[in-house]
């Protein structure tokens, strides 16, 4: 399929004004939408203090949220989220964060339960310490990375010799 390249400049009279009736009625539903929202936020701010939806979606065992949820949530971040859990990678060299002061950490992985209330099933998020990770993986997905990282460590430990030679091959081809 192609698109046109044509403006709304260059279309014949009737399409011209179509086009232009068309584009002027999005944009005033932008509008109202941005208005409405606005609106709800404000309303939701002073007219109630518990969030409706924790009514229809309760928190789940694992969130350590349940005491911060608020009405003034943005619909975004209506959701649950577990405590983090961290693996510390002590044989990489040491990276700065600044937060809450500027300090060397080792780098680490760090993974948490989360799942908006509308969602299904909840998600695992993967990050670092330093906040340049940001991946989401399903439930089966966490399920497939643990495997393969127990497969890799069973390898790993079982055939210590295998690795040795192997190793040791590539230095003299080296
Ligand atoms: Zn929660």
């Amino acid at each position: 399929m192609t698109h046109s390249t044509a403006t709304i400049t260059e279309l014949p009279g009737a399409w011209r004004q179509k086009a232009e009736h068309s584009a002027s009625l999005a944009r005033q539903a932008v509008v109202c939408e941005f208005e409405a929202r606005g609106e709800a936020m404000a309303n939701e701010r002073t007219t109630s203090s518990y969030p409706y939806w924790l009514a229809s979606h309760p928190c789940p065992s694992w969130c350590v949220r349940t005491d911060r949820h608020s009405a003034r949530d943005e619909p975004d971040d209506r959701a649950h989220d577990g405590e983090i859990m961290s693996v510390a990678l002590d044989g990489m060299p040491p990276i700065v964060i600044s937060y809450p002061e500027a300090r060397f950490v080792a780098p680490e992985l760090q993974f948490r339960l989360t799942a908006h209330y509308r969602e299904k099933e909840p998600r695992i998020y993967i990050s670092d310490a330093a906040y340049q990770l940001a991946l989401h993986a399903t439930l089966d997905e966490a399920e497939q990375i643990a495997s393969l990282l127990l497969t890799l460590v069973s390898q790993g430990r079982n055939h210590p010799a295998a690795m040795l030679a192997s190793v040791n091959e590539q230095a003299v081809r080296g």
